[in-house]
């Protein structure tokens, strides 16, 4: 399809057929008091709405000065989420003109905790819910769906949403959330966006004995019937929505990494919490080289966590390593990783293949002198004198006073990211992380925090959060129409995120750019994500002169738009 085809295809979605009442509730439609009084006599809206017109304008004012009056995180999320059902070209105007504001409503932290009180603050549903009661009708519930052009699907079966854990029906917060991301980031209009919940059931008691829980009542369904449900799905999106890329979401480990391998060929899919972050991390890394001065190959890099992000991450910084052709010794024992058990290695039994890759050899351990006894970390930290400190262990506190400082104590700018989210699960706080290393520290985080003032500085935290790089990778799938979302895509989001942080934000310490940028981050992507597709043969080969016309057509710009009939 040329890219003019997509452009009116979408303009004819957009006209509107509706009047009256079932004009004022279709939210894509809907321009509440702003309609004008010459639409109000044609689409019979006289006496439906009170007398006097507002713009736009006027109405993001005061849907912030709504928003602003709550003091609870939670009422904003619930105020928005009725704004977006409500009036959607509102909802986005509002949310791309507050994206710093708003971004930790619509979602982490605040998201984690509306997927907690799901069954208790819900109001519409929205997207699609398939439980194993469906699985032979799954390209039937798929057809329900309310738009028809699907390009993309976020789809979660609930089990590791954040670093929350099991939370039922309740993920399906997670979905939402992330594709109204894409709309705001990446502008991919929300008709061509599905969010999926895979309903198998949840093991978490609370919600199981939660009368009110509303999703479906059983143990989490496992095994080969787990894996049927799978493959129905995905079978069931290339019948029903053949152009459609799926993001795996918030599946736990070992899901996770089986359903991308078994599928990333067979469907343009991708996982985020695997290879989005993977992204957002070595963007970070690589900003952060462009502050030190120092090179990859002189980094060595230690994980606490080995799981979803630890490992995702280790791989494209492995990636990250061989492009740069560096010796494969060298690129293999600059990566250590802890996990509940201490750190991997050679001499220790580890069942999973996936952390056996970064398990250190025995050579690696007696050069840096390490027993691999125990799970003390600073010993780790002493022996192995990491440049950069990732954790993604999902508990709050983890790196401890004594750590760090033991970490400062071998690096001038040792580049501290503790990525668990939400706030709650941080692995230490940037001011603790800065206040221990002396003001030395570069870090940046999972989840927002407010900058820190140290000896007179001011320490700007850069949120190390995916939004910056997966709505312009899946905007350059589509509109790649790649086959495969391959592996180098990643590292190139990764190299074309670091390029965005301007030279003020590096000087204040900060690796990640302003999140007011994200549409411009995510159009740069975007292009970078289209030049490598074709670079790769994997889908529409759009010239390089091209790209940025074909981003700029498709972008949409939420808007109540004079292509509306009388608009
Ligand atoms: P996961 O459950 O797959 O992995 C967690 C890992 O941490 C496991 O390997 C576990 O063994 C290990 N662990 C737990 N406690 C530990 C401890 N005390 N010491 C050493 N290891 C320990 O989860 P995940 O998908 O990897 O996500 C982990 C966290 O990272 C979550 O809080 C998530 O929200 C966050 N995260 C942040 C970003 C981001 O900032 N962009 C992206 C993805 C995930």
């Amino acid at each position: 399809m040329t890219t003019n085809a997509i452009h009116s295809e979408r303009t004819k979605v957009r006209t509107p057929t509706l009047t009256g009442t079932h004009l004022l509730r279709d939210p894509m439609q809907n321009k509440g008091a702003a309609f004008s009084e010459e639409e109000r006599d044609r689409l019979g809206l006289h006496g439906l709405l009170p007398p006097s017109r507002l713009t736009i304008e006027q109405q993001v004012a005061l849907e912030l000065e709504h928003l602003r009056v709550k003091s609870d995180d939670l009422e904003k999320f619930i105020g928005l989420m009725a704004l977006q059902d409500r009036n959607e070209n509102l909802f986005y105007r509002l949310l791309i003109e507050n994206l710093p504001e708003l971004l930790p409503i619509v979602y982490t932290p605040t998201v984690g905790r509306a997927c907690q009180q799901y069954s208790h603050i819900f109001r519409q549903p929205r997207g699609i819910w398939i439980n194993p009661d469906d699985l032979d009708r799954i390209p039937d519930v798929l057809r329900n769906a309310p738009h028809q052009d699907i390009r993309l699907i976020v789809v979660t079966d609930n089990e590791r949403i954040l670093g929350l854990g099991d939370q039922g029906a309740g993920g399906m917060g997670i979905p939402i959330g992330k594709l109204t991301l894409y709309s705001a980031a990446a502008g991919i209009h929300p008709v061509n966006c599905l969010p999926v919940s895979l309903d198998v059931g949840t093991n978490n008691a609370d919600l199981l004995n939660d009368p009110y829980y509303l999703g479906y009542r059983h143990r989490r369904l496992r095994g080969a019937a787990y894996d049927e449900l799978i493959e129905a799905f995905v079978e069931g999106v290339k019948e029903v929505f053949p152009r459609a890329i799926i993001q795996w979401e918030d599946f736990n480990r070992r899901n996770a990494f089986d359903i991308l391998d078994r599928y990333r060929r067979r469907v343009p899919s991708f996982n985020d919490d695997i290879q989005g972050t993977a992204a957002v991390a070595v963007g970070g890394m690589l900003s952060a080289l462009r502050i030190t001065g120092m090179n990859l190959a002189d980094q060595r890099i230690l994980y606490i966590g080995a799981g979803n992000a630890c490992i995702g991450i280790a791989r494209l910084v492995r990636a990250a390593f061989r492009s740069q052709k560096i010796a494969e010794n060298v690129v293999h024992a600059a990566q250590a990783m802890i996990d509940t058990h201490g750190l991997l290695h050679e001499g220790r039994e580890i069942d999973d293949a996936h952390k056996r890759e970064f398990s250190l050899t025995r050579g690696e351990m007696d050069a840096y002198g390490l027993t691999g006894d125990g799970v003390d970390i600073e010993a780790i930290i002493r022996a192995f004198k990491p440049t950069v400190l990732l954790g993604a262990t999902a508990v709050a506190g983890t790196f401890t006073e004594p750590l760090i400082r033991e970490m400062a104590r071998h690096v001038e700018r040792p580049l501290i990211l503790p990525l668990s989210n939400p706030t709650s699960k941080t692995e230490c706080t940037p001011a603790e992380a800065i206040r221990w290393t002396d003001g030395r520290a570069l870090v940046a985080t999972g989840s927002p925090f407010a900058p820190v003032e140290f000896k007179g500085k001011t320490h700007v935290i850069g949120q190390g959060n995916n939004v910056f790089v997966f709505p312009g990778i899946g905007l350059g799938c589509i509109l790649s129409e790649a086959s495969e979302v391959s592996d180098e895509v990643f590292l190139i989001a990764a190299r074309e995120l670091s390029e965005c942080v301007t030279a003020d934000r590096l000087d204040s310490g900060t690796i990640y750019p302003d999140q007011s940028m994200l549409r411009d981050v995510s159009r740069r992507i975007a292009g970078a994500v289209m030049r490598e597709s074709r670079r790769q043969n994997l889908g529409r080969l759009i010239p390089n002169e091209s790209i940025d016309r074909v981003i700029g057509q498709f972008m949409w710009q939420p808007n109540y738009s004079p292509n509306m009939e009388g608009g």
